[in-house]
């Protein structure tokens, strides 16, 4: 690095500093803030700089400087520092929570105030969301530092007129897997050989979080702690100007918005945002990136349509997110078609974007100001021009996994109401373009081609049932969800204790009693009994527990009961008698012991780490039931024998014959494999099971056909499937449906895996619906060839033991509470499918 430098210096004629590469423009700088280079006793882009590193730098800053304060607003699940540095003149942040209020009143529909320009602009400038990103983190201790230290007039410019907060890795567990992993490798001299290890991760690589999670797409769903930090910190500031700095392929150049136009017809963010601001901005960056020589290009991709981005969901909040696209240097050095890029390059375009964007918009602070004000007003006019005036919904058998969909509006700051087991929300309020992003469906769109998902009506991932109503009696305002559940102590049974399995938590409590030992038992049937004086019926699955069959005497099982109540919030009932008013009695053949489960998972290469990584977050955060994870490259020496089921995602499992018989065999033997999207077609593929895929059609057509070349990518793309709702017809007495009640059930698609039926009449789970669309893009073709045909969910027979075939991913995000429960009963009940045979 520094010896491209001299280079670069000895070319250019003049003394150039490795500092002064990036900073020189804002000389003169305070001599009692450490630049960077002097704090880490390297120079930027030299190596990549761990985040407790930036911390630690960012916290110096704050200790010495009278223009900087820091705060933590949350912890990674590795128990990294998730920060926020404030920097602004030494006034405006003596004056911090004055300057807030009056930003705030901008927001408030309610509040009349036109000085625009009197207050500040607040500004986020957000980094490396994606961990393998990393120029853009360096790129903010060089903004930091500039912001801080410099003297020069036009940073005491920004600091008067804007409130800056530098969020400086929004990903914090994912940046220090790739840090690691580039700096173990870096060679001196620097290796730019691009089949050099350095610029080659494994897997699962650094992009995602600890679980394998994109938190690029985690600002809406908002699972993980690192967006739920971030949305409690958002919603207390409304920033004017939010960034989201990322990289892309090494073979190109840098990217800056105005995107590709949205693919909704009729986007829910005003249209200024993108005709005006973006243009207002774009302008800008061009310019900088002019006067540093580096080429760029707008518009061509990355469509914004999906609000779940770092750089789309401020444009749902009044204001402006914009999305950087650096091509990445993968390591320090690296050679491309056009030469050479080094990892300080990236970092400077980075910076120099950084800081247009505070000169933009301390440039055009009436204006933001003022649009982020008629974004909340016009909120309130859009809502009374709509016929719907809110939605209800709730599901009184499920009170978990409706808190949770709850928690989610409220985190959203989307008002709610109850009434009894009822909840509303209304449209007329501030945030009815959350409650549009919440609950409606689409179905018209643009485009066909989407950089992502083209669904996120987030009610139908909880499988809330919900209705659009015209006139709204709301009830009773709630701003939290700690008191909403609230439960009978369970009295004291020396006979038995039953707990409805249609709760969201039910297989963590069952999972936290099996652990200690408590024996318990599913119910295949339906039955009532008396529970105190009433008459209570329970559901199929409805999970027994014995008294006199355990191991502990009747104190302790009632303690132990108690316990998993109060601990999962699930309700559990005292009965006296064996004998049923209704159904089966609770000594019925019908009812059967459940097995702990034993789960094992393969993972790495070829493997599709965000569904591994969805399996490992339910069970770890979800259920609290350990996963072993076990790499392929393991495979030979596994013993399966220790698990009860073998879970396979997505993937390319390049197996030997011998390897896929270890599997088989297993499985034979009573074990459940459950398969996902593509695994379930290499389970058919490999002949794991004997059932079949759609066909794909013949082409009918003899004659060639000739299209324009240009046209090949949309023409290709729009028969993928970027992401969309389907309604299934669910068999809700099979053990795989235990939990639920309505077998109208929404799923989610995003592949091109199409399961035949079962020839087994017993064994097609679900099935897609009559009229199966509910929200998203999918072409008619699509729909007519394939949906119509075929099942989202089977069971096959595999000797004594069965595999499960899910062609859609019931754990998608982390978010689908509610398919999350087909999973999980295939990993608790997989052995109560014994699949009647027809011969
Ligand atoms: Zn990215």
């Amino acid at each position: 690095m520094l010896k491209k430098l001299l280079l670069l210096v000895i070319l250019s004629g003049f003394t150039l500093s490795a500092q002064d590469y990036f900073v020189q423009k804002y000389k003169p700088f305070t001599a009692e803030i450490p630049s960077p280079e002097t704090f880490l006793g390297y120079a930027i882009g030299e190596h990549h700089t761990r985040h407790d590193l930036i911390v630690a730098y960012l916290e110096k800053l704050a200790e010495l400087s009278d223009r900087a304060s820091i705060e933590e607003y949350g912890r990674t699940h590795e128990g990294r520092k998730l920060v926020m540095l404030t920097v602004t003149s030494p006034k405006n942040l003596n004056n911090l929570n004055n300057l807030r209020e009056a930003h705030l009143a901008f927001t408030d529909p309610k509040q009349k105030v036109s000085n625009y320009n009197e207050v500040p602009i607040f500004i986020n400038l957000a980094y490396n969301v994606h961990g393998n990103e990393p120029s853009s983190s360096e790129a903010a201790l060089l903004t930091a530092y500039s912001l801080v230290a410099s003297q020069n007039p036009e940073i005491l410019k920004y600091l008067d007129n804007a409130v800056i907060f530098i969020d400086p890795t929004i990903n914090p567990d994912g940046r220090d897997r790739h840090t690691q992993w580039v700096n173990t490798y870096q060679g001196s001299p620097e290796v730019a050989d691009p089949q050099d290890a350095e610029h080659n991760e494994y897997w699962p690589m650094g992009r995602t979080n600890h679980y394998w999670f994109d938190l690029n797409r985690d600002w809406l769903l908002a699972i993980n702690p690192e967006s739920r930090g971030k949305l409690k910190w958002y919603h207390q500031w409304y920033p004017n100007v939010v960034t989201d700095f990322h990289e892309m392929g090494t073979q190109s150049t840098y990217f800056f918005e105005p995107m590709k136009t949205n693919a909704s017809f009729d986007p829910i963010m005003p249209k200024e945002n993108y005709e005006d601001l973006n243009t207002l901005f774009g302008n800008e960056f061009a310019k900088s990136l002019d006067s540093i020589g580096s080429l760029y290009f707008t518009k061509e991709v990355f469509d914004g349509t999906y609000p779940g981005y770092g750089s789309s969901y401020p444009d749902l909040q009044g204001g402006l997110g914009l999305l950087f696209e650096q091509a990445s240097s993968r390591g320090h050095r690296q050679t491309t078609a056009f030469g050479e890029i080094t990892f300080a390059f990236t970092i400077r375009n980075q910076y120099v974007s950084g800081l247009t964007t505070v000169k933009t918009a301390v440039d055009n602070k009436d204006i933001m100001r003022k649009y982020q004000q008629d974004f909340f007003k016009s909120a309130l006019t859009n809502a009374t021009k709509n016929k719907v005036k809110g939605y209800l919904f709730g599901d009184t058998h499920d009170q978990n996994r409706t808190k949770a969909f709850i928690d989610k509006l409220l985190l959203h700051k989307v008002e709610v109401y109850r009434s009894g087991n009822r909840f509303a929300v209304p449209t007329q309020q501030p945030q009815y373009r959350m409650v549009q992003t919440m609950f409606e469906t689409y179905e018209k769109y643009r485009d066909s081609v989407y950089y992502d998902a083209s669904a996120w009506s987030v009610a139908n991932f909880y499988n809330m049932k919900y209705r659009p109503v015209n006139n709204l009696d709301l009830g009773e305002k709630i701003s939290t969800t700690q008191e909403l559940i609230k439960l009978e102590p369970v009295s004291k049974s020396s006979y038995a204790y039953i707990m409805d399995w249609d709760d969201y938590n039910a297989p963590a409590a069952l999972y936290y009693l099996q652990q200690k030992g408590i024996i318990a038992s599913s119910a295949a049937k339906p039955f009532s009994v008396r529970v105190n004086k009433d008459n209570k019926s329970f559901n199929y699955g409805a999970v027994l527990i014995p008294v006199s069959l355990q191991k502990v005497d009747g104190t302790s099982i009632h303690q132990m009961i108690t316990e998993a109540q109060e601990k999962f919030n699930v309700p559990f009932y005292a009965v006296n008698s064996g004998l049923s008013d209704n159904g089966i009695d609770l000594g019925s053949g019908n009812i059967s012991p459940i097995k702990q489960p034993k789960a094992v998972m393969l993972i790495g290469n070829g493997v599709r780490s965000y569904e591994a990584g969805e399996v490992w977050h339910l069970l770890d955060t979800r259920v609290h039931m350990p996963i072993t994870k076990v790499p392929m490259r393991n495979f030979n020496k596994l013993n399966l024998d220790k698990y009860t089921s073998l879970v396979m995602v997505s993937g390319q499992y390049n197996f030997t014959k011998n390897q896929i018989e270890k599997i088989k065999q297993w499985t034979e033997k009573g074990n459940t494999l459950v398969t996902i999207g593509s695994a379930s077609k290499w389970a058919i593929d490999k002949k794991i099971v004997q059932e079949e895929l759609i066909a794909k059609e013949k082409d009918s057509t003899q004659i060639a056909v000739r299209k324009p070349y240009v046209d090949a990518r949309e023409n290709i793309g729009k028969e993928s499937i970027g992401g969309v709702i389907l309604k299934v017809d669910l068999d809700i007495t099979h053990p795989l449906s235990y939990g639920y009640r309505d077998n109208q059930l929404p799923v989610y698609k995003n592949n091109s895996v199409w399961l035949a039926p079962s020839k087994n009449p017993y064994a097609t789970v679900a099935k897609y619906a009559e009229d199966p669309h509910i929200d998203g893009f999918i072409t008619k073709k699509n729909m007519a060839e394939h949906i119509m045909n075929s099942a989202s969910l089977i069971v096959s027979k595999v000797g004594k033991g069965r595999a499960v075939l899910f062609a859609d991913n019931p754990n998608f995000r982390g978010s689908w509470y509610g398919t999350n429960r087909l999973f999980l009963n295939a990993l608790f009940l997989g052995d109560k499918i014994n699949v009647p045979s027809q011969d």
